[in-house]
């Protein structure tokens, strides 16, 4: 357990609009959202959308798209980090003014020779501090012609130190950190500088996220405590890994989560597995929205990178689709068999949803499936013919024809009987008949439980593609 925090717990979810969401960040968000759950706290949206070529509508709109896919609407925002730029210049104006960040007219290649320059005598390469202002230090003449960066005055002495929800006590010393640039020289803030006044602004409790942001992290804090602003908490989770150990790449598959809906997926399939990469709940591996909220208190963070495991997540999906009624089912299949080009109007979708849902792994399984149903007939090709409906088949169809053409009842437990009765009479063994009628029927060997298909097929459509065959 970790102690309960004493402000009201504000997380928020950051990411860049350069792309899908993809499932690394919908992780961090699932965990940035269920930990503001869990703490009845808020969970907030934050746009970062100051990489103007980066940025573009059409992905603010996709990660919109999949986070309300995955049910996690923010309490707060979107906020657009670019529409906070005056507050930033404000912010960065008193950083000025308090002596914790000053103007460096050095040129990129200066700094470029600076850091040559420690690199050759072993030193770590950095900025060397030449217009960084110090007590009785006099600073060069400002010269003329070209406009001045930010930089930050970052303290010499000491570390910064913070106890990780993921990775437990860090501790970086600051001899370790450059004087950050904070503003470029047409005055615009960096990333790092525009992160810290919108996390101090939205009071932001809990910062989790990528651990691809934990060197960051220190100048973060430093940054933060010159403003005078409490550090919030820090966690930074693991990158989510390929089968290959690799991370997770568009080469493994989709990374998109809006894909995994198109592949059909459950959101609530994609929640439950996507929150036990990188968590866990002794061995659950099953849980409601519900569940996960009550449990993700912010310990059971994995230090080590999560694996994407494809099998899984199709199991876990197979068990969410079981839970579906067949007529929700049928509701969210339809569209996916309309798409493979078939007819859902004319069956019994939900008969047809409730015999392929227990072998389905995803709503585009059961689309498949039905297409059976759906879909156009086609008569088995003369090879399978030829294999299948010898003459002894032949005797078996043929009786099969005149009993089930006296139903007044064409159920499958009712069709069921009757093939077993007839089975009996003849002498004959479940496969003698089964594969015949599905290839007469379907025009397929291989079909889900024989009796169902013909029910669901209807008597006067089973009837008449039998005498074609007789
Ligand atoms: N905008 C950053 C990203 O998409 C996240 C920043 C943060 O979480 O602090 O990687």
């Amino acid at each position: 357990m970790t102690t309960a925090p004493t402000r009201t717990v504000r997380t928020r979810f950051a990411p860049s609009p350069t792309g899908f969401l993809h499932l690394g960040g919908a992780r961090t968000a699932l965990f940035s959202w269920a930990f503001a759950r869990h703490h009845q706290g808020q969970f907030v949206l934050r746009i970062e959308d100051t990489d103007l070529e980066r940025s573009s509508t059409e992905a603010v709109q996709a990660i919109l798209d999949g986070m309300a896919w995955l049910g996690m609407e923010p309490d707060e925002g979107p906020h657009y980090q670019m529409q906070r730029n005056p507050r930033h210049r404000e912010v960065l104006q008193q950083l000025l003014d308090s002596g914790h960040a000053y103007y460096c007219y050095s040129t990129p290649e200066e700094v470029e020779a600076m850091r040559e320059r420690a690199r050759s005598t072993g030193q770590k390469p950095r900025y060397d501090g030449t217009w960084r202002p110090e007590p009785g230090k006099t600073l060069p003449p400002v010269p003329k012609g070209h406009d001045p960066v930010v930089r930050f005055r970052n303290p010499i002495d000491g570390a910064v130190t913070w106890d990780d929800m993921v990775k437990g006590p860090i501790s970086v010393a600051n001899s370790e950190l450059d004087d950050l640039i904070i503003a470029r020289p047409d005055g615009t803030p960096t990333y790092n500088f525009c992160v810290v006044v919108d996390d101090w602004d939205m009071d932001i409790t809990h910062v989790i996220r990528g651990d691809d942001h934990v060197n960051n992290t220190p100048r973060q804090i430093n940054i933060l405590q010159a403003l005078g602003a409490t550090v919030p908490v820090y966690g930074h989770v693991p990158m989510i890994l390929g089968p290959d150990g690799q991370t997770l790449s568009k080469r493994h598959g989709a990374v998109s989560v809006m894909e995994y809906d198109t592949s059909g997926y459950l959101p609530q399939a994609m929640v439950n597995y996507l929150a036990r990469l990188g968590w866990s709940h002794g061995d659950d591996e099953l849980f409601t929205r519900e569940q996960l909220v009550a449990w993700f208190d912010g310990s059971h963070l994995s230090r080590s990178p999560a694996q994407w495991d494809q099998k899984k997540l199709n199991w876990v999906n197979a068990h969410y689709l079981r839970e579906l009624a067949p007529a929700d089912l049928a509701q969210r299949v339809a569209p996916r068999i309309t798409a493979l080009g078939g007819s859902a109007d004319t069956v019994d979708l939900p008969a047809v949803m409730a015999l392929l849902q227990p072998r389905a792994e995803t709503l585009n399984d059961l689309a498949e499936g039905a297409m059976l149903f759906c879909g156009p007939y086609t008569p088995a090709p003369q090879d399978l013919r030829d294999d299948v409906l010898t003459d002894n088949a032949l005797v078996l169809l043929r009786a099969f024809e005149q009993q089930a053409s006296q139903l007044d009842d064409w159920r499958a437990e009712t069709l069921s009987a009757l093939i077993k009765t007839l089975l009996k009479e003849q002498g004959a063994k479940m496969p003698h008949l089964a594969i015949p009628l599905r290839v007469a029927v379907t025009g397929q060997r291989q079909t889900p439980s024989v009796d169902a298909v013909l029910a669901i097929i209807g008597k006067e459509t089973v009837l008449e593609r039998i005498r074609a065959v007789l």
